[in-house]
């Protein structure tokens, strides 16, 4: 594949110009093939995973909007399944209650505040219709004839007791009651006596009467329709009381019971419960706070029944059935929703089924059940559940609704979003976070691929400059060996006639021969300082010494240069602790950089002196300077300046890199000062002693 490709360029390269040599042809190639392989790897690594991040992106920011609802909608769904398992609760333990009841054989009837808190009242009806529990529905006996009271035989009684003339009153009504037209009226002038009786005082006889009234009249009820059994038993309690609480005690709690086990009827329970609540009165003080406690509290129940059941039986007949029908469905509850109250319904039982009715309180229910939404919803800050009942419509923004069939036929649950604003803003949120979140993601892979292609530069820049340090290295080596070699051959076939052509020739030589040896110095100590292998030997030699030979060793090459090199040496310059071949070395380095890039026929200067407790060495030239972009870079291995003007003098670049290396060594660092087109100076700062680590 790569051959193939390979030759397809060459052929390319071929026919678009036929001069082209074979070596540039392959030079040219190789150039394309890692332009080629860099292109790839670009492609690879930045550009297509940014476009398919940025079309995943955009695209998932679309979708974050669709999103947002639908989780909006899934969080109503789940809320109102919430809603719906409570109220399923409600009626499930209902329905549970009132089918043990009945299986077990005990009226779900009777007791009812068990059975659901939201209970008011529960009927039995048997199949004709006729209500059999709590209460029966028998009507008031009618009061047939209420002439009596002003019969004169009556009346007579009645002024008598208003005279006070009780014991007279008494026989009067005694009389009364002879005369009677009605078994009622006889009851009622027979009461009348015996309270007479009491009145006037005869205790006994007063006794005597209530207990054959209680005997003869129980059912029979009086002027104000109670049962003259009760008031009789009543009245009887509370004498007996007065006499012997004991005995009064025993009573009056027998007649208690007997009012609340009695089945009231719907329209004079009232009268039941007025004769036991005289009863409990009565009782107060001689009876014990429990007993008292709780049947005042069956009382108050019994007779809060009665009230609903009041109420109630009205809508009843409404709904059931008039007359026997054929129960259909036995022992399952079916709902309808009356005026005040839900009615639960049912037929129970084989041979001849009764008819069950449980008024539920439709209010207390709705406020269960939107407390219910409400606690679904406690946590939830977007969406909100309402109850709808049938009159009702349902706010717009539905985002899920349930209906509370088959229990509140027409009620329905539905949620929505608390606030359509917020929600909006939610999804504005989510799609700015995925935008920062992509921008952030290309944004990586951008500079990623920018540090990438600055290494990949960086390295491609190492290795050219690898390269040209190879070429630049045996170029400098050829100048030398050439020479040496021309002036030996010279010398050899005794070219050289005169005394001064020999000198020049050995001459020449020996610079030559110390310029190469040097050049050489300077690739193997670099090679040392790479591989981490140069050692240094410090030793107490006067600075100026050093400074000086070095100066003195560079002057005769200079001079041949006509190079003017000025050495300044400060008065009093102290010994300093170092490695002079290593020093000799720098200034050899730096003396003859500022040869080559001077100026025909310049001048450098060499200066010593000292500054606080350093020694500074500094070397100067009136050259062509560097810019200031570049002199980071002048310790860098290899490095070579950019500038044309440098370009064309011949080096290395690893002439400063030594330099540094060695400088730092010794503790002290290098400085550069320079501008463009006028000069430079190095500036080496000496301690004068190195660190103990060096
Ligand atoms: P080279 O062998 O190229 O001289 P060096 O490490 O000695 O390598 O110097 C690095 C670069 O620093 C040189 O290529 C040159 O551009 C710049 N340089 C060094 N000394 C001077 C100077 N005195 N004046 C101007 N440029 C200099």
């Amino acid at each position: 594949m790569d051959k193939l490709l390979d030759q397809a360029i060459t052929q390319l390269l071929r026919r678009l110009d036929p001069d082209r040599s074979e070596v540039r042809i392959r030079n040219e190639l190789a150039v394309l093939r890692s332009r080629a392989r860099l292109a790839l790897i670009f492609l690879a690594t930045v550009l297509i995973p940014g476009v398919a991040l940025a079309v995943i992106g955009v695209s998932a920011i679309g979708a974050e909007s669709r999103e947002v609802w639908e989780d909006v909608r899934d969080e109503g769904d789940r809320d109102l399944l919430d809603v719906m398992k409570g109220v399923e609760g409600i009626f499930s333990t209902f329905e549970e209650q009132v089918k043990t009841r009945l299986v077990s054989g005990r009226s779900p009837v009777d007791n009812q505040s068990s059975i659901s808190p939201f209970l008011l009242t529960a009927f039995r009806l048997d199949g004709q219709g006729q209500l059999e529990a709590p209460f029966t529905a028998e009507p008031l006996p009618p009061l047939e004839d209420q002439s009596f009271y002003f019969s004169p035989a009556w009346r007579q009684a009645q002024a008598l007791e208003q005279r006070e003339a009780y014991t007279a009153a008494a026989a009067a009504y005694l009389n009364a009651a002879k005369q009677a037209h009605a078994i009622h009226e006889e009851g009622e002038a027979r009461f009348n006596a015996a309270r007479m009786r009491a009145k006037a005082g005869d205790t006994e006889q007063a006794l005597l009467l209530y207990a054959d009234l209680y005997a003869d009249y129980s059912e029979v009820r009086g002027l104000h329709g109670f049962r003259l059994g009760d008031l009789a038993a009543l009245k009887r309690g509370e004498i007996r009381l007065a006499q012997d609480p004991e005995i009064g005690r025993v009573d009056l709690r027998e007649l208690v019971r007997r009012q609340l086990d009695r089945r009231w009827t719907l329209g004079s329970g009232g009268l039941d419960a007025a004769i036991a609540a005289r009863a409990l009165e009565l009782l107060e003080p001689v009876e014990e706070k429990d007993w008292l406690a709780t049947h005042r509290g069956r009382l108050d129940a019994k007779t809060e029944q009665l009230y609903w059941a009041k109420q109630l039986y009205p809508e009843l007949r409404v709904i059931h059935p008039e007359g026997r029908v054929l129960p259909v469905d036995r022992g399952s509850l079916s709902y309808s929703l009356g005026k005040d109250a839900l009615w639960a319904t049912m037929w129970w039982g084989e041979e001849n089924p009764d008819y069950y009715a449980f008024a539920l309180d439709m209010q207390a229910l709705e406020r269960e059940i939107e407390a219910l939404a409400r606690s679904a919803t406690r946590t939830s800050e977007l969406v909100n559940v309402v109850v709808i009942g049938p009159d009702r419509s349902a706010p717009e923004d539905t985002l899920a609704r349930r209906s509370l069939n088959p229990w509140l036929r027409g009620y329905e649950v539905s949620a929505h979003p608390r606030s359509v604003a917020d929600l909006d803003a939610l999804r504005r949120d989510k799609a700015v976070q995925r935008a920062a979140i992509l921008v952030l993601a290309l944004v990586m892979i951008i500079v990623g691929a920018f540090l990438t292609l600055r290494l990949v530069g960086q390295e491609l820049q190492v290795a050219r400059s690898q390269a040209d340090f190879a070429a630049n290295v045996s170029h400098e080596l050829r100048s030398p060996i050439t020479q040496i070699r021309l002036k030996g051959e010279s010398l050899q076939f005794g070219m050289a006639e005169t005394e001064e052509e020999l000198q020049a020739h050995y001459d020449a030589i020996v610079r030559e021969s110390e310029r190469l040896s040097r050049l050489v110095d300077n690739v193997l100590d670099f090679a040392a300082i790479e591989r981490g292998h140069k050692k240094y030997s410090f030793r107490p030699v006067p600075i100026a010494e050093t400074v000086r030979s070095a100066v003195d060793a560079a002057r005769y090459s200079m001079e041949a240069k006509d190079l003017d090199i000025q050495l300044t040496l400060a008065p009093a310059l102290p010994v300093v602790f170092h490695d002079p071949e290593a020093l000799a070395q720098v200034m050899h380095n730096l003396i003859s950089n500022a040869a080559k890039y001077g100026k025909e026929g310049g001048w450098i200067g060499v200066d010593v002196r000292m500054q606080a407790e350093l020694v500074i060495v500094s070397v100067s030239d009136r050259g062509i300077g560097i810019a200031a972009e570049e002199i980071p870079h002048l310790f860098e291995h290899f490095y070579r300046s950019r500038d044309p003007a440098a370009r064309r003098r011949k080096g290395t670049g690893i002439g400063l890199s030594i330099v540094q290396y060695i400088v730092e060594a010794h503790g002290g660092h290098v400085e550069v000062r320079s501008t463009l087109g006028q000069g430079t100076t190095f500036a080496l700062h000496f301690p004068l002693a190195p660190p103990a680590t060096a």
